[in-house]
């Protein structure tokens, strides 16, 4: 369903740009005329220098719309969706750009769930929005803002998942990297009420974000890894923008990227439990097959993005969930990424283990992996892509559930098209460094036939 405005996790646009104070006022107005222009709403933002200006132009639109506000301050994305079933409004708006660059701001919208609208609905509000449907209501409806502070209700549901005496008993250390962004108005302050000692990193907020790069990627966090080496920290953690994410490090400086942490997390939380089903995206690695496997559970695949993560685990009644960028999905306390519940978590595992992080790490199954991206036009993907799947050699398995995923006996190959970019994205992944090379050249290969046989 080809959208407009909506990308992978809400509207997003620069300042100035696409953000203008004119199209915040006629996007808030379509998603309060969607919502037919009555009920509660709950309403928080990052801590992006425009986020304010964003905030307070959204929140008029939905008050000249005769809908009350919840204005629950600065705060990370799942405290937004955490407000929106405990106040059991009828919807929230998350002021944020998560990790792109600070010039950026963005619009989530939060369905009564908690979790972000479908794209069906995605698709109402923009018509809404292109047909100016809006539905403003006469002065004497005009609502008002109520102005909430939920952050200690947040934590203490957090906390309550874990178990707190086990923690302090073990007097853990930590490294909080916030990236100058949310996370670090609360996952220091969490960590702390466990009893781990936290060296806290870029946790004031600061909307350029100066400390680094706000995307928790590998060049962005070499200050947290120096100071794990440093301090020996039992773990660290960084988030991006909006704290949905949560990216970690061992005791030896080593930051984890990829499956590793989702695979932890799947091995140590549900083999504990009833239904040990593992919801992700269809780009991770085999490594959450292997550990499937290992628990007698299964892994149910969903298209990328956390949406899809989020709703097939309200259908399968999945109790976890993870992406390879550091989204971890904890149903017991809410069905979407939530990067200090992740932290929370973390320091619960490494309570009831007697060995280090790095040791848990590396007696995960290991792989390798490589990425590359080819250009191909708009006009050529659906053919490419048909072409592909057509002229496999040698699959064990074919998945179209998001682009060509083809499973080989000792790895698989994944093409997806770039939602946004003219490109074709190859990721394979094997047992070895060499395999994994050879796959890639063939992927390669097979993508340039494709072009080569359409054009
Ligand atoms: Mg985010």
């Amino acid at each position: 369903m080809k959208r407009k405005y909506f990308g992978t996790n809400g509207v997003r646009g620069e300042i100035g740009d696409l953000f203008t104070p004119t199209f915040i006022s006629k996007m808030s107005s379509a998603i309060a005329a969607f919502m037919e222009s009555k009920g509660t709403m709950v309403i928080g933002s990052d801590g992006r220098v425009s986020s304010l200006f964003v905030k307070n132009s959204a929140s008029s639109s939905f008050l000249a719309s005769g809908i009350e506000v919840i204005d629950i301050g600065m705060v990370p994305t799942p405290l937004v969706q955490f407000a929106v079933t405990h106040l059991k409004t009828d919807f929230g708006i998350v002021i944020t750009a998560s990790h792109n660059p600070p010039q950026f701001n963005g619009i989530k919208v939060i369905d009564q769930d908690g979790i972000e609208v479908d794209l069906d609905k995605q698709k109402k509000i923009e018509d809404i929005y292109d047909n100016e449907q809006f539905n403003f209501v006469s002065w004497e409806k005009n609502t008002k803002v109520a102005e909430i502070d939920l952050k200690s209700e947040y934590i203490n549901q957090i906390t309550s998942f874990v178990d707190i005496d086990l923690i302090k008993k073990k007097k853990l250390t930590s490294i909080v990297d916030g990236g100058n962004a949310v996370g670090g108005l609360i996952t220091p302050l969490l960590l702390r009420k466990l009893g781990v000692k936290v060296h806290s990193i870029n946790c004031q907020i600061d909307g350029r974000f100066p400390g680094r790069g706000v995307e928790p990627l590998p060049e962005n966090l070499e200050t947290m890894a120096q100071a794990s080496l440093f301090t020996q920290a039992d773990f660290s953690v960084a988030h991006d923008g909006d704290a949905d994410r949560a990216i970690f490090g061992d005791e030896k400086g080593t930051i984890f990227f990829g499956d590793k942490t989702i695979a932890l997390f799947q091995r140590w939380i549900l083999n504990n439990e009833q239904n040990r089903t593992f919801v992700t995206p269809i780009s991770s690695s085999n490594i959450v097959v292997d550990i499937a496997e290992e628990l007698g559970g299964k892994i149910i695949w969903t298209p990328v993005g956390c949406i899809y993560v989020s709703r097939k685990m309200i259908e399968t009644n999945s109790i976890l969930g993870g992406e390879e960028n550091g989204g971890l999905f904890y149903a017991p306390h809410q069905s979407v990424r939530d990067g200090s519940m992740a932290a929370a978590l973390m320091a619960d595992i490494l309570s009831k283990t007697t060995v280090g992080l790095s040791e848990l790490v590396e007696n995960l199954p290991q792989y390798h992996q490589k990425k590359h991206k080819m250009e191909c036009s708009e006009q050529l993907k659906d053919i490419v892509m048909n072409y592909i799947m057509n002229n496999v050699q040698d699959a064990e398995e074919i998945s179209t559930i998001d682009g060509v995923k083809i499973f080989f006996s000792d790895g698989w190959t994944l093409i997806r098209p770039s939602g946004t970019e003219p490109i074709l994205r190859i990721f394979v992944e094997s047992d070895s460094p060499e395999k994994a090379q050879k796959m890639l050249k063939e992927g390669i290969n097979l993508i340039n036939k494709g072009i080569k046989d359409s054009c």
